[in-house]
């Protein structure tokens, strides 16, 4: 069942198919079927040939590809006798007796009679178009039929108007001809139409004539001559010439101006005219041959009139003439112009003109920056100014406040001096009697121990009363001793301060004199529950130092640890740095000192709070610290401290080695 469907839905598909090729197949053949045959009487030399086969071409070649062009040249104008003609004719039956044309163009005259006489013998009857023919009663022959084409009318008397109105002053007109089909047409129709000019200008005919002599008479014209070429091929002599060869040597020794009918003629030496064109001829032939092709009857297309004929002059041959270029008629193609500077150049003067604006816009741009910048940089100077200004005022103000400060300074350092001198005076004067006082009241201690304790112990009373009066001698002296340590302190520090110090330095043996001065440091833990610890490396390096000031040093080290401990050890110990100084390090387990206190304890007079402890302990000077500081950093040293609350301190001092 599917196998049946299928076949009956292909079967109307092969048909459309098979039809659709057989009419492309017919279309192409009925367009590749198009011939024509462009039949010329003069050969392809003849620029006027030429220029109307051109036109041919171009103009099939807008109808499209389908349409194949043959083209033969019967060069009638070299050779027109019948034997030639009969070769013409063998030649032609040959290469086109199998050939079907479409349709046969003609140019000029004699092809189009060829081609009327012998179509039915030679090319099957085709169709005539004939253009270039200036025999106007060619269509009224008994043998034109099935033909049809442009008649060539040349318009000569625009050609004489143009001759008058470029020179105003034109007498005389001669007129060149050969003995040519097309002259001879041409010579009629300027005899008929001369009349039309009356006594306004004299035609005079230079034919019948060699080119020798039409040159010979041509350079010798009369002042107001003009020259008219109409064609000249051949001369009297027989010489044949080119449409152009015989302008050229016409040209070349004419004294007046020459002018034509064909655009063969123009750029090669005429001033112009009223010109036909090949060109335009050739293209008007192919669209009639157009209508053939499409089915139309020749015989039903109407034979046409060329009327293109369009005034055309040159510039150059005006001005070597002396005529005025103004004077040509409206609408007048003039070739040769001179360019203007702008159309010659038009690319370069763009080019320019960019490249121009461009670089009036860079430098625009950079005036405007240079601008700024200029601007800117005086901005900046007075800024600048401004700056220095201010910075002269501020210096003069801080020139002024050092001043100030310095003279202040003086004052102070005065002050200062002044205070240490009172203070030194002072505490002198107040040792000397505070130590009479202590020596008197240990005398009177001993005396009254001696003397009236014994005495007083008679009495219960006047015991008591002894024992108080002891007490308060105690009293007295332990105040009294506080009170001389305060001002040695305080005279030592002062003598380091203003270096009246008097160091007696010597080598010493930190070993030797560790173990001299142990049992004053052991002095310090009697009645106490700390235990004492020192402990000496081997090996340790000589200092050159004053033995008191270190025994000064160590005996407030350890003073302050007892003073702070209040059990466990004290340790001493003695040894090096890995740079060989001498360390001993003051170790305690004692109260410590908080952490933000301990940058504090080396300076003068500070003591740290202890209000709040549950300790008492004997206040110091707040000086020991600091004086033994001062002692150390004399000698190059360093005396540091580490310390934890309640855990204990260390005190650790170096000295550099000495001698
Ligand atoms: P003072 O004569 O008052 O002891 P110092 O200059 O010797 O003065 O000591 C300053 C302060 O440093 C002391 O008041 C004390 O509070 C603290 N201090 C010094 N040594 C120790 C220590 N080993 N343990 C705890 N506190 C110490």
């Amino acid at each position: 069942m599917n196998g049946s469907k299928h076949t009956a839905s292909f079967v109307p598909l092969f048909i459309a198919s098979f039809l659709c090729a057989l009419c492309l197949a017919v279309s192409c053949h009925a367009q590749e079927d198009k011939r024509i045959l462009l039949l010329n009487s003069y050969n392809m030399n003849l620029s006027w040939t030429a220029s109307v086969t051109n036109g041919v071409k171009a103009e099939l070649s807008a109808l499209g590809p389908s349409v194949r062009l043959y083209v033969e040249f019967m060069d009638t104008k070299n050779f027109l006798e019948d034997r030639y003609l009969d070769l013409l004719k063998q030649q032609y039956r040959l290469k086109y007796g199998d050939v079907h044309f479409d349709a046969i163009i003609t140019s000029d005259d004699d092809a189009a009679r060829f081609a009327l006489k012998y179509r039915d013998e030679l090319f099957n009857s085709a169709p005539i178009v004939f253009c270039g023919v200036n025999d106007m009663a060619f269509p009224a022959r008994d043998d034109f039929k099935n033909s049809t084409g442009v008649l060539e009318l040349t318009d000569i008397a625009g050609t004489l108007d143009s001759a008058l109105r470029l020179q105003p002053n034109l007498k005389n007109i001669y007129i060149i001809t050969d003995q040519s089909t097309t002259s001879r047409i041409k010579r009629k129709e300027i005899q008929h139409i001369s009349k039309d000019y009356g006594d306004r200008l004299g035609f005079i005919w230079l034919d019948d004539m060699s080119m020798d002599e039409i040159r010979k008479t041509v350079s010798n014209l009369p002042n107001n001559s003009a020259i008219l070429l109409v064609l000249f091929t051949s001369d009297s002599h027989g010489h044949t010439f080119t449409f152009t060869e015989s302008l050229v040597r016409i040209y070349s020794v004419a004294n007046s101006p020459i002018y034509g009918m064909w655009d063969f003629y123009l750029g090669n030496g005429i001033v112009g005219g009223m010109i036909t064109s090949g060109h335009v001829q050739g293209e008007m032939a192919v669209e009639l041959a157009a209508e053939i092709l499409n089915g139309k009857k020749a015989d039903d297309i109407p034979v046409i009139l060329q009327r293109s004929n369009q005034y055309m002059f040159d510039y150059a041959v005006m001005k070597q003439f002396n005529i005025n270029p103004d004077l040509v008629p409206d609408n007048s193609l003039v070739i040769n112009m001179p360019e203007s500077i702008y159309i010659k150049y038009k690319f370069e003067v763009w080019t320019i003109l960019c490249v121009f604006a461009l670089l009036t816009g860079v430098i625009i741009i950079l005036l405007i920056n240079k601008a700024a910048r200029r601007k800117a940089e005086h901005e900046l100077e007075e800024l600048t100014r401004y700056q220095e200004s201010l910075i002269e005022e501020r210096t003069h103000e801080l020139v002024a406040r050092s001043s100030q400060l310095e003279k202040a300074n003086y004052e102070l350092k005065k002050l200062d001096t002044l205070k240490t001198g009172v203070l030194n005076t002072v505490s002198h004067d107040l040792r000397t009697p505070l130590t009479s006082v202590l020596g008197f009241c240990k005398i009177i201690d001993r005396d009254f121990k001696k003397f009236f304790l014994p005495v007083c112990s008679m009495n219960e009373k006047l015991g008591e009363r002894g024992d108080r009066i002891r007490d308060n001698l105690g009293i007295i002296e332990d105040e009294g001793g506080r009170l001389i340590r305060l001002i040695n302190d305080f005279l030592d520090l002062s003598k380091i301060e203003s270096e009246e110090m008097v160091w007696n330095d010597i080598s010493l043996s930190p070993a030797l004199f560790l173990e001299q001065i142990r049992p004053i440091l052991q002095g310090y833990f009697v009645d106490s529950n700390v235990s004492f610890v020192l402990r000496i490396k081997s090996n340790l390096p000589r200092i050159f130092i004053d033995r008191d000031r270190l025994l000064q040093v160590l005996t407030n080290l350890v003073g302050n640890a007892v003073k702070f401990t209040q059990e466990g050890t004290v340790s001493v110990i003695a040894d090096m740095t890995e740079g060989r100084w001498l360390r001993i390090t003051v170790e305690d387990s004692g109260i410590g000192i908080p952490l933000e206190e301990l940058s504090n304890v080396f300076e003068k007079f500070y003591q740290v709070n202890r209000d709040s402890e549950a300790v008492v302990i004997d206040r110091g000077s707040g000086m020991g610290l600091a004086i033994s500081k001062q002692i150390v950093n004399h000698y190059g040293g360093t005396l540091k401290v580490f310390s934890e609350k309640g855990k204990g301190s260390s005190f650790i001092l170096t000295v550099p080695p000495g001698r």
